[in-house]
């Protein structure tokens, strides 16, 4: 069985992207891979989080991910900081990776924008905890969204450069799994920019503990053109809002976005947009109830985290204790 690993940052509640490029695909990918499910609490600090908050979200998604189908009896399921070999590991990497392919990365250069000089190092050296985070457990399966694959081209450039430099094939290379249908869910406000749980506009994003309100009003203000759905999917090559809603609509119905094309063509975005958001309701108004429910036992869901990171620690700590033998530290 192959081993995955995928982390998610508590840096806001999970948004609709995080359902339909990750979480989705590790609730079936739990029937045939041992899953290891990570809640990044590191990689959320490269950017300020206030401390309480920081908590709070690492409690949500932990209930958000349960409420959305992650079995953590039967797969892993903690949070970052509890298990130091991934700092560890990170060391180690930061000194293998060269300036230049950090340089390369288009998320630290999204993220930081033009003023790049007042980020945290931690940002620009993110991808290298990522590496770390996946093959201090030798996961060799990565289900992630579109946005991360550059990373994960990086991890296996940091694995491939490990090995040569220490002279061993110690860690393998890593696969990307990438769902097929809305790999990258487009902001609600601006079609160019992903959807991203730590925007600073909550109108840009429905978040999975959202209510039936909360969506329906963020999908009517959804920014959209003042055409019709068209025939063809051709035709929304230059409509980057219609076409973000068309792909979130094919994505949830399990449909294809011609098959929602063919059923919607010649509609304005007024009685599309009611279609969709029956749609997003039905699929996320469960999880955001569940959520709620598992939030009122917080004693249950720290004991599933230090369990999760117990189990963790054991797979990691002697594949990143044979690591740093390797480099040529005293054990
Ligand atoms: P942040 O803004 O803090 O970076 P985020 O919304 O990008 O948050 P992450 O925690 O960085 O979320 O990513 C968790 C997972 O969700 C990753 O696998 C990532 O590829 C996926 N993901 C994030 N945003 C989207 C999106 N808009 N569409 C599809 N997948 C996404
Ligand atoms: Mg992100």
């Amino acid at each position: 069985m192959q081993r995955i690993f995928s982390g998610i940052q508590p840096s806001g509640i999970p948004q609709l992207g995080n359902y339909l490029g990750a979480i989705r695909n590790w609730v079936s990918l739990q029937a045939d891979h041992e899953c290891i499910f990570c809640l990044v609490d590191m990689h959320a600090i490269t950017t300020w989080q206030a401390p309480e908050e920081l908590r709070r979200h690492t409690l949500t998604q932990a209930a958000i991910l349960l409420a959305s189908g992650i079995d953590a009896s039967r797969h892993i399921l903690f949070n970052q900081s509890a298990v130091s070999a991934h700092a560890r590991l990170a060391w180690i990497f930061n000194c293998v990776t060269r300036l230049g392919w950090l340089n390369r990365m288009t998320q630290f250069k999204d993220k930081a924008g033009k003023d790049r000089e007042n980020h945290s190092s931690g940002l620009y050296v993110y991808p290298n905890l990522m590496a770390a985070d996946i093959l201090a457990y030798k996961a060799t399966r990565v289900p992630v969204g579109e946005d991360q694959k550059q990373h994960l081209e990086l991890a296996n450039d940091i694995a491939q450069k490990f090995n040569h430099d220490y002279g061993v094939e110690f860690f393998p290379q890593v696969e990307a799994l990438i769902p097929t249908a809305a790999a990258r869910v487009m902001s609600l406000r601006d079609g160019t920019k992903k959807m991203s749980k730590s925007d600073p506009s909550a109108q840009s994003r429905i978040e999975l503990t959202d209510d039936a309100d909360a969506i329906a009003l963020k999908i009517r203000r959804a920014k959209t053109d003042t055409g019709v759905l068209p025939a063809t999917l051709e035709e929304l090559a230059d409509r980057p809002e219609a076409r973000n809603l068309v792909s979130i609509y094919a994505a949830l119905a399990n449909m294809s976005a011609q098959q929602v094309l063919d059923q919607h063509q010649g509609q304005g975005f007024g009685p599309f947009k009611a279609a969709l958001t029956d749609v997003v309701v039905q699929a996320i108004a469960p999880i955001g109830a569940e959520t709620t429910r598992l939030l009122g036992d917080e004693t249950h869901l720290l004991n599933t985290l230090r369990l999760g990171a117990q189990r963790a620690q054991a797979i990691a700590e002697p594949i990143v204790s044979e690591a740093e033998k390797l480099v040529g530290f005293l054990k």
